[in-house]
């Protein structure tokens, strides 16, 4: 606690933080806590997840309130809903000694009306995300003109959920004299951008190296087929009987088929993503947190800054294409100083990503075996044995003990133990009794065989290559650009899909896309319907080169050749291999039938 008070804080906040159990400030948290308390200055703050950055501009924005004024002082947007909640609990368990500061949360997917009613009743820190702001000032219903400080929370997540515009609207609605605190795991060029445009004097901090992982996290990996990446899956989490862990996948539609699988095969699991009602993602996570459910299967933007504490293991199903979205994966384990395993499945094509991830992180996976059947079956029954003995014997057991004893009096120990085990254990044993070894040789795991891998290799370098793909909502339903590029960053397989022009409608809506992200696209929409009418995706045009498109505008030369049949018929054939497993059965796309 010393250490916090030599920072400035004040008595009140230093015990509300006491009962949180903090002891003394992460290095964050030194670096941020003065500057805000200081002088006027702007900030920008690179900071790993899971370094405590909430309490750094929490604690010294509630400080500086003056709960004299009845007026929105401090403005904090953070891109979900989920964070939103949480930056208000923790800005609510920071103040729970000083009960004049009126804190409150604002975000979209529930009723509008109640949160305006909230407002009225006078708030000093307003916690919202940016559509939902946007829409309140649009409707006149906040005031922000007195707000003195704003923060941008995960400020790389807000844009990469197209929360652009919203940020700059709004900036442009606080007074100019206020101050501005960025808060970014990663510093992408736009968000530099909105630094330049947006803060003033700006002090810069960072801890820890640029996009380095938090160093309580050891990253492993596994190599196996494609096919087997499932059945992987399934053993690693056997063979941890203590995990809690998050599932990282690509696409919605993955999240439901592992889900699905998981809970076949017996395992308490559920998914989280964009699709969900608000309820249910609540009601997801609220299970999650009790640990009713082992492991939470998520995409990238539902698990989002999610504070979940004690994850054993981070799994990514499959390898985000950037390292920002591998490190923010990695970062929810291994948080507050506590040991994590960040753990990647990948197949031969993966390969390369994972070696550009290493080289960025600077941290080397370490590659371990898939746990043979006997493996999964020792940890299984050691960790059962384990339980046993940290059980205390109940007193309400005494009056029943006799009786029991006498049942059990043939038996000697050993035998007793043999028949609970297989009672126990009788399905995972025999289960386990033989199965296959998933494991490559050596040679197969260096690429030996890597048709797979040279597949893809030449996809990689095919780049500038666009099709025209068909949705049916436009302009009549009220369709955006802007809503098909967050259905697209939520659902698409891959980050960062290059999108060419967007032509929206009467009542359809036509889009380029980059040949290279297609891996998985169309089957990503198939569930994804706007505003309660389904999406019909429609490819409807054979893939071109964009000198061609000549009618597009651009006037770029985007160089590369028409694909001719062959090559079409090339990349389809391509599209079967990796991730066609989770994908449903065949489907009729605009006549023509996809293979998948
Ligand atoms: P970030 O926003 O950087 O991802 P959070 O602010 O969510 O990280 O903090 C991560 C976790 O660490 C939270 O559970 C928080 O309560 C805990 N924490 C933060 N600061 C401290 C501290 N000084 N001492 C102990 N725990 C802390
Ligand atoms: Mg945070």
């Amino acid at each position: 606690m010393e250490k916090f008070k030599e920072l400035g804080l004040e008595e009140k906040i230093l015990k509300g933080i006491e009962d949180l159990g903090f002891e003394t400030p992460s290095p964050v948290q030194e670096k941020v806590i003065p500057v805000i308390l200081g002088e006027e200055n702007d900030l920008v703050a690179l900071a790993q997840t899971g370094t405590g950055k909430t309490a750094a501009f929490g604690l010294p924005l509630i400080q500086k309130l003056d709960t004299s004024l009845n007026e929105i002082q401090v403005l904090i947007l953070s891109p979900t809903r989920e964070l939103c909640v949480q930056i208000g609990k923790d800005l609510q368990n920071y103040a729970k000694y000083r009960p004049d500061i009126q804190v409150l949360c604002v975000y979209g997917g529930t009723e509008i009306r109640k949160q305006i009613r909230e407002l009225e009743k006078g708030v000093h820190v307003l916690v919202a995300t940016p559509g939902r702001l946007c829409d309140l000032i649009k409707r006149q219903a906040v005031n922000i003109d007195h707000v003195r400080s704003v923060v941008l929370d995960e400020a790389d997540e807000m844009l990469n959920m197209g929360f652009k515009e919203d940020l700059n609207f709004i900036l442009e609605e606080t007074p100019d004299s206020r101050n501005t605190y960025l808060f970014s795991a990663t510093m992408p060029k736009e968000v530099e951008r909105i630094a330049r445009n947006y803060l003033h004097n700006a002090k810069e901090i960072s801890t820890g190296k640029k996009n380095q992982g938090a160093d309580t996290v050891s990253h492993v990996y596994y190599q196996v087929r494609a096919k087997d990446c499932y059945e992987t899956l399934h053993r690693v989490i056997d063979c941890a009987p203590d995990m809690y862990a998050i599932i990282f996948v690509r696409t919605k539609m993955d999240a439901r088929e592992i889900v699905r699988k998981l809970q076949k095969d017996g395992i308490e699991c559920d998914a989280l993503h964009g699709d969900l009602s608000q309820a249910q993602r609540d009601e997801v996570m609220e299970r999650f947190r009790a640990k009713r459910l082992k492991v939470l299967v998520a995409t990238d933007v539902a698990a989002r800054g999610l504070d979940v504490d004690n994850l054993t293991h981070v799994i990514n199903f499959n390898l985000p294409e950037d390292v920002e979205s591998y490190t923010h994966r990695s970062g929810r384990t291994g948080r507050a100083g506590r040991e994590g395993v960040s753990v990647a499945i990948i197949n031969s094509k993966e390969k390369g990503k994972l070696h550009r991830i290493e080289k960025i992180l600077k941290k080397q996976f370490q590659y371990l075996e898939v746990p043979a059947g006997e493996a999964v079956c020792r940890a299984q029954l050691l960790y059962y044995a384990d339980k046993i003995m940290a059980a205390e014997p109940k007193e309400t057991l005494d009056k029943y003990q006799q009786e029991l004893f006498e049942k059990f009096e043939a038996l000697t120990k050993e035998e007793l133990i043999q028949k609970i085990v297989s009672y126990e254990f009788g399905k995972l044993l025999k289960k386990y009794a033989s199965v296959e070894d998933l494991n490559l040789s050596e040679d197969e795991r260096r690429g030996g065989k890597g048709k797979e891998g040279r597949r893809s290799d030449r996809r990689e370098e095919s780049s500038n290559e666009f099709t025209t793909f068909s949705v049916n909502v436009g302009k009549e339903d009220g369709f955006t650009p802007r809503d098909l590029m967050s259905i697209i960053n939520e659902n698409a397989p891959r980050k960062g899909l290059e999108i060419g022009s967007i032509r929206i409608f009467e009542t359809n809506t036509k889009f380029e896309v980059d040949i290279r992200g297609l891996n998985g696209f169309m089957s990503c929409f198939r569930n994804v319907s706007f505003n309660g009418l389904p999406f019909t995706l429609t490819e409807v045009k054979d893939r071109y080169s964009r000198e061609r498109g000549t009618d597009r505008g651009r006037g770029r030369d985007f160089g590369g050749g028409r694909r001719n049949a062959t090559a079409n018929n090339k990349w389809r054939k391509s599209e079967s291999g990796g991730r066609a497993r989770f994908s449903e059965k065949k489907k009729d796309v605009g006549g023509k039938k996809r293979r998948k």
